[in-house]
């Protein structure tokens, strides 16, 4: 066989792996905080709700209109987006970019593991609070529905990688599966991952188990 055909038969092999692997599209979240309601009672008000202006591809989870300060000790962020609803605990999410911006060592963490996670000023239209921890870098993390789990043979908590192509093509590895009825099938990336990859919306990447 010529060396042509050799490359054609690469391409070939290449196309049919990649189509036969489940695939999924990427998001690419900014930075934002989660807050609890003792927090929204001390930045907003007493009792005052949290407006969703948008949602997010997550059911029930929304973008809401109040913005807030997050201060560190070397610098700040004077609007960061609020994602609701209201959790039991503060949780704000940044990029290691941000990170070395404002001061802060945060741990790469999947949501909710706050513990041992350094804390931060948060400033709103009514007060300020010093939460003593919930900063985190968000670990990459796929949101799956049960169904497409199924199909696919793939669990909760399982950890695979994730190919994307184009200029800046890379494969992100100990990428987590968290698998819920409540989840649509996204994975999530933060801004810095975002760029490192050329992302752009709609942008698929195709999971290697
Ligand atoms: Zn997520």
């Amino acid at each position: 066989m010529s060396v042509g055909g050799d490359v054609v038969d690469r391409v070939v092999q290449r196309v049919l792996q990649t189509l036969s692997r489940p695939m999924v599209e990427l998001e690419a979240s900014g930075r934002h905080v989660h807050v609890s309601r003792a927090a929204a009672d001390a930045l907003f008000g007493v009792g005052v709700p949290l407006t969703p202006v948008a949602d997010l591809s997550q059911p029930g989870q929304f973008v809401c209109k109040e913005r807030i300060g997050v201060v560190g000790p070397k610098g700040e962020f004077p609007a960061v987006v609020i994602l609701g609803p209201e959790r039991s605990e503060t949780q704000v999410e940044i990029s290691a970019t941000d990170a070395l911006a404002l001061g802060v060592k945060p741990p790469v963490r999947l949501s909710g593991s706050l513990a041992g996670t350094p804390g931060i000023r948060l400033v709103g239209p009514k007060g300020a609070v010093d939460v003593d921890h919930g900063v985190m870098i968000a670990k990459r993390h796929i949101h799956m529905h049960p169904d497409f789990a199924q199909k696919h043979g793939l669990m909760d908590r399982q950890v695979v990688s994730v190919k994307v192509w184009g200029e800046r093509a890379v494969t992100f590895d100990n990428v987590v599966l968290r698998v819920s009825p409540q989840f649509a099938t996204y994975m999530h990336i933060d801004y810095d991952e975002a760029n490192a990859c050329g992302f752009h919306k709609g942008m698929l990447g195709s999971l290697i188990v």
